[in-house]
């Protein structure tokens, strides 16, 4: 691909230089021709990453500064996705020094992830390109924000920003920090919105302190999908759902979503994956047992897993084979019309039963928003962007989870 773009436009300067040479030598008008091969429309953005074709081509100046997309390993016609990562360090220098930076594996299994993505590019390949850049070092702060006040975590955070972040990437970059904690939630993350170009990890309290590698990547990959335009149920908020194979759902977060046996966190980095597939509707007022997972796309090769509320507490279920039938009430038979809520908010301390819902989810990699809204490309204005950064942050944010929440997902009482 490289080579054929490099092609393309050798030619179109060749062209442009024959024509320039020939008219300057022999007093000729350029053909008309010329302005149409030499100046791309910025509306242009073939291959939908949010970047207009020209940018990926030739870079673009904002405020002054040459932002040199294409050196960055942007190109038109495969979909790149940019994310500038500070760190923190906390201890520095001292015993017990903890470095919160993701290890190159993590940062490697990122890339592998979005190399795997259920996407096609005008080039023909498959997969999104995902540049995950390693910059700054960033003033160790043990909590970004206080209780209590949504808003000082993005006070916080953009003061640290605006100290390391080069302003002229703002239209191309997301923007992150890997940190301790923020409003000393002891939560794994937060995204700015859904979707939003600005998120953090903080696993500082998690054990051990900054998370296992992939804690991390679990992490990253959950808040950048918010970042993406994804919520725990996909399409909307509502959690845990069983057909939600996506590391959206928190049932998935940290262990990733199994598949041929085995949880992403047993050593299969491409588990932690969003939804790369359709999955049938389930109506919790009608459910059809003998049918499984079946239904929509092909899921054989995977397991989930759903919770339920019996006596004050979230009860656990694995399920190994997704297509087989699935006994979601646990009454030992496989029937039709069951009405049952295959749903808990298994973190919880004092869970609460929910009232039935229909399951709807989607195929993550179809709805994925590149643009952030319109952060990301040519169009917001300065006010524009403003008024989208001092947005509050979505209810469904406010409880990432937390080490604690982990631990009572993870530990929940199995069913018999
Ligand atoms: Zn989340």
């Amino acid at each position: 691909m490289a080579l054929r773009v490099s092609a393309l436009f050798a030619a179109c300067l060749a062209l442009a230089l024959a024509c320039a040479t020939h008219a300057a030598s022999q007093d000729f008008e350029l053909p008309l021709f010329i302005p149409a091969i030499t100046s791309i429309p910025l509306s242009l953005d073939s291959d939908g990453d949010g970047l207009p074709d020209v940018w990926e081509l030739r870079g673009y100046v904002e405020n002054g500064v040459f932002v040199n997309l294409p050196a960055m390993g942007a190109n038109p016609r495969r979909k790149d996705l940019f994310v500038w990562m500070d760190y923190m360090v906390e201890n520095e220098g001292q015993p017990g020094e903890t470095s919160f930076a993701p290890s190159q594996t993590v940062i490697d299994n990122i890339k592998a992830v979005f190399a795997n993505a259920a996407a096609t590019n005008p080039d023909g390949t498959a997969g999104i390109v995902i540049h995950p850049v390693l910059k700054n070092k960033v003033p160790y702060k043990a909590n970004l924000g206080v209780a209590g006040d949504d808003a000082s975590v993005w006070t916080d955070f953009d003061a640290l920003k605006n100290a390391s972040f080069d302003k002229s990437y703002v239209r191309s970059y997301r923007y992150m920090i890997w940190a301790n904690d923020y409003q000393s939630s002891g939560s794994s993350g937060l995204a700015r919105n859904i979707p939003a170009t600005d998120f953090i990890v903080s696993l500082g309290t998690f054990n051990p302190s900054g998370g296992t590698d992939w804690e991390k990547l679990g992490t990253f990959i959950h808040e950048l999908g918010h970042c993406l335009g994804l919520r725990h149920g996909g399409p909307n908020d509502t959690n845990y759902k069983p057909n939600y194979l996506s590391i959206m759902n928190y049932t998935f977060q940290f262990s990733g979503l199994h598949k041929d046996g085995h949880f992403g966190e047993a050593g299969y980095p491409l588990r932690y994956d969003y939804q790369r597939m359709a999955t049938p509707t389930l109506d919790e007022n009608n459910l059809n047992e003998p049918a499984g997972l079946t239904g929509a796309a092909d899921i054989s090769a995977y397991g989930t897993q759903f919770y339920y509320y019996s006596n004050a507490q979230c009860i656990k279920v694995a399920i190994s084979g997704a297509a087989s039938p699935i006994d979601w009430n646990r009454d030992n038979r496989y029937t039709t019309g069951v009405q049952f809520v295959i749903r808990c908010d298994a973190g919880e301390t004092t869970p609460q039963p929910e009232a039935p819902e229909v399951l709807a989810t989607q195929n993550d990699w179809a709805h994925i928003n590149y643009n952030a809204g319109g952060l990301l490309g040519p169009s917001m204005t300065k006010s524009q962007r403003q008024s989208r950064l001092a947005a509050p942050i979505p209810e469904s944010l406010k409880h990432e989870m937390t080490y604690e929440m982990y631990q009572k997902i993870r530990n929940a009482p199995s069913a018999p």
